[in-house]
């Protein structure tokens, strides 16, 4: 599968990397348990899971994101990380306080890039 055609499967993210080239796309991890609490925290109990499944950088804490020492560089996730931050918690862990700055510039700066 190019690229491209990845988009994100939790439930009202829009974001997809043809339209957003900068936004990073993870893969579920092998580890059944872990793999079962994405699942579980993206809320999409009939989600079929396959390689090609994947979750956008916004849903990841900035601290559970391992940036690339090049620009250019895939970004990875931290051993254990899991998607935490959505539409539905307005991507905040915190009752209170602007949750966007949680977000890296990054993530923020290619979710506007819209196609
Ligand atoms: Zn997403």
């Amino acid at each position: 599968v190019p690229v491209w055609l990845f988009h994100c499967s939790v439930p009202r993210c829009t974001a997809s990397a043809r339209c957003n080239s900068m936004l990073s796309f993870f893969s579920f991890p092998p580890d059944k348990e872990l793999r079962a609490k994405w699942v579980q925290n993206i809320r999409r109990d009939d989600l079929q899971v396959t390689s090609h499944t994947r979750v956008c950088g916004r849903h990841f804490q900035p601290a559970d994101v391992i940036q690339p020492s090049t620009p250019l560089g895939r970004r990875r996730l931290k051993r254990g990380a899991v998607p935490l931050l959505f539409e539905w918690n307005n991507y905040s862990l915190t009752a209170h306080g602007p949750s966007k700055y949680l977000l890296s510039t990054l993530e923020v700066t290619a979710y506007k890039s819209k196609c």
